[in-house]
C-alpha cells in the first residue's frame, strides 16, 4: 500500500480551510508552514504538510510542564524547517477549537489531550452485546465536554438479539437531543447513513468489541485500520513509517484513530454531564428547594417524574454515579494544582532569598 502526497491542495484533505489560513497569516509571514499533527511519540511527531508527511520535533511547545500544552493528534501546527537536527520543529500550535481530555492513568491527575480539533464524536455501541446505557452516558459527557458534536452509532445491527428500533429508542432515552443511527458495517447496511451524519474531523469512541475498526474501515473504504502502520515517503524522499492516526475520509472529513481514545474515562466533565442529563437538569429547575438533592425532599420534580414514569430511575442513578466519579477526579485535579502552586511559591521564595543574600554581599 502506498500513498502519494502531491500538490499543495493536499492539506485540504486533512481539514485545512480559509479560516485556518487566516489564523495562520502571521506564521506564514514568519516563514513557518502549516501542518496537522497525525501522531506524537517521545518528542517527535508525524505531521502532514502541503509537501507531504514529515517527522518533526515537538519543540518548545512540548517542553513546558503542562501536558495539555504539548502537541497531540489533530493539532494544527506552525512548523519551522531545519531544526537543530535537520528535522522541522513545531514552533507553535494554533488555538484548539475542541479537545478530548482524559485523566491520565498514572497518579499524575492532570488531563491529557487525546485528540484536538475534533468536530464529531461518534459513540459506538454494539448491538451484539447487552446495552450499557451508563457507558453511553459517560462517553457522551466526554464528547459534550470536548466541544465536539456527539452522536451515537449502534453497530453490528445484523447481530442484534432484538428489534433494532427498540434498541434505538432505549439509547435515545439516555441521550436526549443526540442523533442515534444504526448500521452493520460488515454487511454495509446503514454505512451511508452514518457517513451522512459525520462531519469534519471525526473520532469513534467506545469499548473494544464495539466494532470501531470495522466501521472505520467501512467509512474509509479500505482496510487501513486493520493494517496499522504503513510505509510512506517523508519530505526528503526517505521511507518512514507513519502511523495512520489521521485518515482522510472519501467524500470529505478526517477520521482520527488513536490508541489512547480506546479506553477514555471522565475528566472534569461537569459541563458535559449537565448536557447529557439535560432532562434531569430541566426537571430540577422545578423542584421546590434550590438545593434539592432529589432524595426525600418535598416538592421534588425529579422524584415526581420517576413516580409518574416519565423519568427512568436508572437515569437518576447513573447521573449520581457519574457526578460522584467526576467530583472525585476534579478534586484530585485541584489537589494537584494546589501542590504545584505551592512548589512554585517555594521556588520563588528560594530565589528571592538567594537574591537578597547576593545583594547583601554587594554592599
Ligand atoms: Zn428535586
Amino acid at each position: 500500500m502506498s500513498f502519494a502526497f502531491a500538490g499543495p491542495s493536499r492539506l485540504a484533505d486533512y481539514g485545512w480551510d480559509a479560516a485556518l489560513e487566516n489564523d495562520f497569516t502571521s506564521h506564514r509571514a514568519a516563514g513557518l508552514i502549516p501542518a496537522r499533527v497525525a501522531a506524537v511519540d517521545r518528542g517527535l511527531c508525524d505531521v502532514v504538510t502541503e509537501d507531504g508527511p514529515m517527522r518533526a520535533g515537538t519543540g518548545p511547545v512540548a517542553s513546558c510542564d503542562d501536558p495539555a500544552a504539548a502537541p497531540c493528534t489533530g493539532d494544527w501546527a506552525a512548523l519551522r524547517r531545519g531544526g537543530p537536527d535537520g528535522r522541522p520543529v513545531v514552533a507553535a500550535l494554533l488555538p484548539r477549537r475542541t479537545a478530548i481530555v482524559r485523566s491520565s492513568a498514572s497518579r499524575d491527575s492532570r488531563g491529557q489531550v487525546l485528540a484536538a480539533n475534533v468536530d464529531t464524536v461518534a459513540v459506538t455501541v454494539s448491538l451484539a452485546a447487552r446495552l450499557d446505557l451508563g457507558r453511553v452516558e459517560r462517553l457522551l459527557a466526554l464528547a459534550f465536554e470536548s466541544g465536539a458534536r456527539p452522536l451515537v452509532v449502534l453497530t453490528k445491527a445484523d447481530e442484534a438479539s432484538g428489534a433494532v428500533t427498540d434498541a434505538e429508542a432505549e439509547v435515545a432515552s439516555a441521550s436526549p437531543g443526540v442523533d442515534v443511527v444504526s448500521c452493520s458495517a460488515t454487511l454495509g447496511d446503514g454505512v451511508d447513513v452514518v457517513r451522512a451524519v459525520l462531519a469534519g474531523t471525526v473520532v469513534l469512541v467506545g469499548p473494544s468489541g464495539a466494532g470501531k475498526s470495522t466501521l472505520g474501515n467501512a467509512l474509509l473504504g479500505t482496510q487501513a485500520l486493520a493494517t496499522g502502520a504503513v510505509r510512506e515517503q517523508d519530505g526528503k524522499g526517505r521511507h518512514t513509517t507513519v502511523r495512520r492516526e489521521l485518515l482522510p475520509l472519501p467524500g470529505g472529513g478526517v477520521l482520527i484513530d488513536t490508541p489512547g481514545l480506546r479506553g477514555v474515562g471522565l475528566f472534569d466533565a461537569s459541563e458535559g454531564l449537565r448536557e447529557v442529563f439535560a432532562d434531569i437538569e430541566d426537571l430540577a429547575a422545578g423542584c421546590r428547594f434550590g438545593d434539592c438533592a432529589h432524595r426525600t425532599e418535598p416538592g421534588c420534580a425529579v422524584l415526581a417524574a420517576i413516580e409518574d414514569g416519565t423519568l427512568p430511575p436508572r437515569r437518576l442513578a447513573s447521573y449520581r454515579k457519574l457526578q460522584r466519579e467526576n467530583d472525585w477526579i476534579a478534586a484530585r485535579g485541584d489537589a494537584r494544582l494546589r501542590a504545584e502552586r505551592n512548589d512554585r511559591w517555594k521556588a520563588l521564595t528560594r530565589w528571592q532569598r538567594q537574591m537578597y543574600k547576593e545583594r547583601g554581599r554587594d554592599r
